[in-house]
């Protein structure tokens, strides 16, 4: 048996039937980072010691029968976004250095309560602003389907170590599309929960109305387990729901009978890939053989989805990101002068230039000339994409379109063009603007043989309804691997 291949739900229960041990878990996913990493280039920092210490302490929890969760003894690897206390978080920034957080987010909490071991903290995009992993300070990922091409972004590396069999599980996070995108890249799934479902508490803040934590694993039902296990209320987010917890299992059911699916005609226009909508229009024809009641609708507003995206996550960005002086948190420049110095050098010298470039559309947007004009128009084109969802969900219970206009990019094709690259957000930012949830499922490949994404949109609080037409979906295809045996 290949440990490594196992989904997460399968290898905590062979754990916990004693057939595999924690350590042995660990170590084999230990040996897979250390044989292949080097070609893909997943984890910035790995816990190695500290993650075999902690599978010992979990076992014995688990002998003693104290772990109920069935991920207890499940290695995960964790985007670089989120704190880890006594594990170097760096954002993939040179301006955080080696920042060690002296807390566990809540999502590190919880798992950690759970039993999970952390396996180590994986590469992005510099502050989760990309959609490529190429603004890594760390050096980009590479996509394990195909090392010339972009595992997509900004959680690259979580869905890399993922399909790479470097991890069977893994927790990125989601401003405009960052689980989704490239969990469709890189063959596997992902889900950005409704906003406020996950505590955003020790998540390193690129654009708080937008950000969420989500699962990044081989199967929808890992996706559920993790899910499950992170979600729920926490005082320290005021953004998060007051509700205690959330099980999203029983949603896991073969059945969309009846279940009603809107296709909006926009998504399968102009800038689509031919063949990427060919795959996702032919997932959609599986569910309907199934029982779902599909139908074209105009899904107004969206459009304008990428502007308004760029503007409010670029202002929140420079407001977010005005704390890294220098004085607070890892880098400082060698050579300055005065304290205005300092800070300049600093943060000319330890941002990189896709990060850059949004501070100063952020701090441009937000001044008092050009407030009116863009930033509260940006926040008028939200509210009004927000109502086009809500309407479109009193017909339709779950929205379905492909999660990227193109299979995944060769490397270097889109950070000259940044642009280009913001136009590749168009079916993910508009979800993020509306808080709604939705799933990035693998549903086939093109004639070169890279995966493609079909992603489910659901009505806030709404994850069942796409987590059991994604299950349901998923019945109708294995998972294909892209690791050679
Ligand atoms: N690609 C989008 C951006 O660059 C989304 C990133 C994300 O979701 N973190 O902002």
């Amino acid at each position: 048996m290949d440990i490594t291949k196992l989904t997460a739900l399968e290898l905590g229960r062979k754990i916990r039937e004693g057939k595999v041990g924690v350590r042995e878990a660990v170590s084999a996913q230990l040996a897979a980072i250390e044989a292949r990493d080097k070609d893909y280039n997943c984890y910035i920092t790995l816990n190695r010691e500290e993650a075999l210490r902690r599978a010992d302490a979990v076992q014995e929890g688990m002998d003693a029968g104290r772990y109920a969760s069935p991920l207890a003894g499940v290695p995960v690897a964790i985007k670089d976004n989120i704190c880890t206390k006594g594990i170097r978080t760096t954002c993939a920034s040179k301006i955080l250095g080696d920042f060690t957080p002296p807390y566990d987010a809540a999502v590190i909490e919880r798992l950690t309560a759970a039993g999970m071991v952390v396996l180590g903290k994986v590469n992005m995009d510099e502050f989760a602003m990309g959609s490529t992993t190429e603004t890594s300070h760390f050096g980009a990922t590479k996509n394990p389907w195909d090392i010339s091409r972009v595992p997509g972004g900004s959680s690259g590396g979580a869905a890399a170590a993922v399909a790479a069999e470097e991890a069977p599980l893994a927790l990125g996070s989601d401003t405009g599309g960052s689980i989704r995108q490239p969990s469709a890249f890189c063959g596997v799934t992902g889900i950005k929960p409704t906003y406020g479902t996950v505590s955003r508490y020790g998540l390193i803040a690129y654009a708080s109305s937008l950000d969420q934590i989500g699962p990044i694993g081989r199967d929808v039902s890992d996706c559920a387990a993790m899910l499950s296990l992170i979600s729920g209320s926490d005082k320290r987010d005021a953004t998060s729901v007051p509700q205690e917890s959330f099980d999203f299992m029983d949603a896991l059911k073969d059945d969309v009978k009846g279940l009603r699916i809107g296709i909006p005609k926009g998504y399968f226009s102009e800038g689509l890939d031919a063949q990427v909508g060919d795959t996702v229009l032919a997932a959609a024809k599986e569910l309907e053989k199934k029982g779902a009641l599909l139908s074209e609708f105009d899904l107004e507003a969206v459009d304008y989805a990428i502007p308004a995206y760029y503007v409010i996550a670029s202002a929140e960005a420079s407001s977010n990101l005005s704390r890294y002086d220098g004085v607070k948190y890892g880098f400082r420049a060698a050579d300055y002068g005065d304290l205005q110095e300092m800070y300049k050098r600093t943060r000319t010298q330890g941002f990189g230039d896709e990060v850059k470039r949004r501070m100063m559309i952020g701090a441009f947007v937000l001044s008092s000339g050009y407030y009116d004009a863009y930033y509260n128009k940006a926040l008028k084109v939200r509210a009004i994409i927000k109502q086009s969802f809500d309407r479109a969900f009193e017909k339709y219970d779950v929205i379905l379109g492909p999660t990227a206009p193109s299979t995944a990019l060769k490397l270097g094709e889109s950070l000259s063009d940044p642009l280009k690259m913001y136009l590749g957000d168009i079916y993910t930012v508009a979800v993020n603007l509306a808080g709604l949830p939705a799933i990035s499922l693998p549903c086939g490949r093109d004639k070169q043989g890279l995966p493609v994404g079909l992603q489910l949109i659901g009505r806030p609080f709404g994850e069942k309804d796409i987590l059991r037409a994604a299950y349901s979906f998923e019945r109708t295809r294995a998972y294909i691997s892209p690791v050679q045996e």
